[in-house]
């Protein structure tokens, strides 16, 4: 028979025993490729104005009243920023961060480890959020209301579930697919922000910043050209700045101007509006093997042998967002502006006709 108790310090010290060693990092320690460029504070952060002061008002009050930041959601497509203020907030609180992925989440014993070693006031940052299952959501439930986790101690006629208090802390989550949340969890979120993409101002700002890390000299014009060819997003930036660094290391000793950038992203086969190889082969089979559609996102994949998720998450947003491609109750519809860009023939479907569908997987806007 379960029997339920609140857990005294001795007991909390035994269940503690099996779960393994504390998870949580100094913030700085962030490991992923992005690492030696991720800004540290948020007032190194570009862009995003509206987000930064809401944040920064929050943390601003946690300080002062001694309290946790109250729980944070990131929406938006990859690369805008969403890890990277995840991991600048912690640094603004002077608080620990432990970081993992919805993916890595599989049932609640995944979970236990971090919630029970969290720190006072730390955060608990879950990347992909949207994809823990339904079980481990429900466990995140009373962790995030009422800072309390229930442990299931010993086996069979013995077991017994404990309630175990845990320190209040702050959940930050970031998805790209805040649609595929369901309302309980996202309603447990204070504050619910969405980025957005970044102007070809600001990207150019990033990129002559992340030149002087990287320990390069740019001029503005190469710089503002990385930028338009950056699909609105500072992480692509950063990947085509450090093309650009490569190419001119070893193709041109080092020298940076604006037709040796051109020449190093046409090498890369970026084109004049950002879009690579992978942009480009999803636009042609739109147009070429789908007569411009309307198309099902999942043939489109079958057909260019690509996850429909790396086409949704990576591919779709920006191609939308500049109306090179329309969401449709019957599928997804290349313009005009495809065909022009792709220079093939052809005439797009009438979208009139096929009604815009809203953006589902965009909540906040
Ligand atoms: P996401 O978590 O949304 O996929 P990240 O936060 O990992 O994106 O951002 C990727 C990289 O882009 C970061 O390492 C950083 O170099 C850069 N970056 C993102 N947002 C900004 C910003 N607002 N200002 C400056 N650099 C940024």
């Amino acid at each position: 028979m379960n029997r339920e108790k609140i857990l005294g310090p001795n007991d909390k010290a035994k269940v503690l025993e099996n779960l393994g060693g504390p998870i949580q990092r100094d913030p700085g320690s962030a490991e992923n490729d992005d690492r030696s460029l991720r800004p540290q504070r948020m007032s190194e952060m570009v862009g995003q104005r509206e987000v930064f002061e809401r944040l920064e008002i929050a943390v601003q009050a946690a300080r002062q009243r001694e309290e946790p930041l109250g729980h944070i959601l990131f929406d938006g497509p990859p690369g805008l920023g969403k890890t990277t203020f995840a991991t600048c907030i912690p640094h603004e609180l002077g608080v620990p961060i432990a970081m993992t992925s919805g993916a890595a989440l599989r049932a609640p014993k995944d979970l236990i480890p971090y919630l029970t070693n969290i720190q006072d006031r730390a955060i608990l940052f879950i990347d992909e959020i949207h994809r823990i299952p339904a079980n481990v959501e429900e466990y995140l439930y009373t962790a995030m209301e009422d800072f309390r986790i229930q442990l299931v101690h010993g086996d069979g006629l013995n077991a017994r579930t404990i309630n175990m208090a845990i320190k209040p802390f702050t959940l930050i989550g970031a998805t790209t697919r805040a649609g595929m949340l369901t309302g309980p969890l996202r309603d447990r979120f204070q504050m619910r922000e969405h980025l957005d993409f970044y102007s070809v101002e600001e990207l150019t700002q990033i990129i002559k910043g992340n030149a002087k890390i990287l320990q390069m000299e740019i001029d503005d014009e190469s710089a503002n050209e990385i930028a338009i060819r950056s699909r609105s997003t500072p992480r692509i930036a950063n990947n085509r700045l450090r093309c650009v660094r490569d190419y001119v290391t070893a193709r041109a000793e080092g020298k940076i101007d604006p037709d040796i950038t051109r020449a190093a992203l046409l090498k890369w086969e970026i084109d004049t509006l950002g879009l690579d190889k992978m942009d480009r082969k999803y636009l042609e089979t739109l147009i070429g093997v789908f007569h411009g559609g309307p198309a099902g996102v999942e043939a489109i994949a079958h057909t260019i042998n690509t996850a429909s998720d790396t086409l949704i998450d990576e591919v779709e947003p920006f191609l939308l967002r500049t109306a090179m491609v329309v969401r449709t109750p019957r599928g997804r519809v290349a313009t005009q502006k495809a065909f022009d860009h792709m220079g093939m023939s052809g005439k797009p479907v009438d979208i009139d006709d096929e009604s815009a569908e809203d953006d589902q997987d965009t909540l906040f806007t």
